[in-house]
């Protein structure tokens, strides 16, 4: 943190409760400088914050993490390097230990159970994130009380001790209406998957389109019968987070 004051998460919620994303993102900033970073995996609206970090003019100050599992769709990869062009970030990716055809050599395919999934999304999105413990205070993901489920009442500040930092969500109360007309406002750069029946984007081999009037979240692990339908990169996420 700027001044090594540790900030009060229950008056910074109380306080920030229903703001909007700048105001938000601008005390992030000034709390934590640049020990603050963006963590995306740039979907629609981890691309709407992108977009809003490059306006704030603070691109050359927050680094954005992205975690890469080595199996993400082709489109995800050219929407980064649009984002990356477009809006002049640094994004940083982390890759698991193994590539994905060596852990199914040494392990064998492992998203294909209900257990396996966990171990890989384990190894293959939470694991890695370690590797950025100690170099940022906060990080700010995308996640909207909108997305309902286990997203609903997400708080704007959470702790995180597993990286022992801060996680911020300046997009908690951002609704999908007004989400959808800041991408169109600002023409902001997004995965073309979304128009083409992906609500949601993760990896190839446990993501697919969605039919219209199934849950936003039906495209994840379809094949495990939604079994899980968060991969848990997110504290707020798990199944054993209490508010
Ligand atoms: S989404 Fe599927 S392939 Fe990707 S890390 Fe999780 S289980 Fe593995």
């Amino acid at each position: 943190m700027t001044d090594g004051q540790q900030p009060d998460l229950k008056q910074v919620n109380t306080v920030f409760d229903d703001s909007d994303p700048e105001e938000i993102i601008r005390w992030a900033h000034e709390t934590f400088g640049n020990r603050m970073a963006v963590l995306s995996s740039f979907q629609k609206s981890g691309c709407a914050l992108c977009h809003m970090i490059s306006r704030m003019g603070l691109q050359k100050e927050v680094d954005v993490v992205f975690v890469d599992t080595g199996v993400n769709f082709r489109e995800t990869y050219e929407t980064i390097d649009r984002v990356r062009e477009t809006y002049g970030l640094n994004i940083v990716s982390l890759h698991p230990k193994r590539t994905m055809a060596e852990q199914c050599r040494e392990e064998g395919v492992l998203y294909i159970t209900p257990e396996g999934q966990k171990r890989c999304c384990y190894m293959r999105k939470r694991e890695p994130l370690f590797q950025i413990a100690g170099k940022y205070d906060a990080l700010l993901a995308s996640l909207r009380r909108a997305d309902g489920g286990r997203r609903e009442r997400v708080p704007i500040v959470v702790p995180d001790s597993d990286l022992k930092l801060l996680r911020v969500h300046p997009l908690a109360n951002f609704m999908d209406q007004e989400l959808e007309a800041y991408i169109q406002r600002h023409e902001v750069v997004t995965n073309p998957l979304h128009e083409q029946g992906y609500p949601t984007i993760s990896c190839d081999r446990c993501t697919t389109p969605v039919l219209e009037g199934e849950p936003r979240r039906a495209g994840r692990w379809r094949h495990l019968e939604h079994a899980n339908t968060y991969c848990e990169i997110n504290p707020t996420d798990r199944a054993d987070y209490t508010i």
